[in-house]
């Protein structure tokens, strides 16, 4: 079996810087789980298709042209809508947003995960988002659970923003995320949770290099 290792938790956990390193250390294939939903979330805009159209977003999501370029390595990756690079676009906080509420949608999720599970490749697959642990992959090898306070999620985001040269608002970008928190934790289909044999890790207190440092020894386990 092509092993998977999963890493979930709220935006701004650090679970996507986490999940490249570990793809880079091991020289796994990456999932930026995530991205499938905002780019399907810029498509849907692009197309003029509302947020609530389940229908019309299913037949979009099913044959959505989206390429994610990316070798082994982890290295994050350039990302295509129909030939298009859509580059830091989709990192923005409204694309997220709307990435959130076609998320909560059954007939969304139904025709992304097929598509997620094809990104397990040989040697392996490190991966993140939300349900990657509970639905996608729940026979993972490895599950970690990353969280932080809301207040340092928030901090950590508006830092990647700004690195990005997003403008953002650090006040606003709170409201933003916790609203966005809680629309993907009380959804009724794959909600945000850890999955029950999942190891969670707070990293409020830790840089990314201690929280590599903490997981490396579960890699051998
Ligand atoms: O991780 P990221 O912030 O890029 O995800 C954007 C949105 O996509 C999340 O707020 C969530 O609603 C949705 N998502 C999801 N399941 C995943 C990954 C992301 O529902 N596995």
């Amino acid at each position: 079996d092509i092993p998977v290792i999963t890493v979930d938790g709220p935006s701004g956990s650090g679970k996507g810087t986490l999940a490249q390193r570990l793809a880079q250390h091991l020289e796994w294939h990456y999932l930026d789980s995530g991205a499938m939903y905002r780019v399907l979330a810029l498509a849907a805009d692009k197309h003029s298709i509302a947020p609530n159209d389940s229908q019309q977003l299913e037949a979009l999501a099913q044959n959505l042209d989206v390429r994610f370029i990316s070798g082994l390595g982890g290295m994050p990756a350039r990302v295509f809508l129909e030939d298009v690079e859509v580059g830091d676009s989709i990192r923005r906080e409204e694309c997220g947003n709307a990435a959130s509420k076609i998320a909560a949608l059954a007939e969304v999720r139904r025709a992304l995960l097929m598509r997620q599970r094809a990104f397990r490749k040989t040697p392996g697959l490190v991966t993140d988002g939300r349900d990657m642990g509970t639905v996608v992959f729940p026979e993972a090898a490895l599950k970690i659970f990353l969280t932080a306070s809301p207040y340092e999620r928030a901090r950590r985001r508006y830092k990647q923003l700004k690195e990005k040269g997003i403008g953002a608002n650090l006040k606003n970008l709170e409201k933003e995320i916790a609203e966005r928190d809680r629309r993907d934790c009380e959804r009724n289909i794959a909600p945000l949770k850890p999955a029950d044999d999942a190891i969670i890790l707070d990293s409020t207190n830790l840089a990314i290099k201690d929280v590599f440092q903490q997981v490396l020894p579960w890699l051998s386990g």
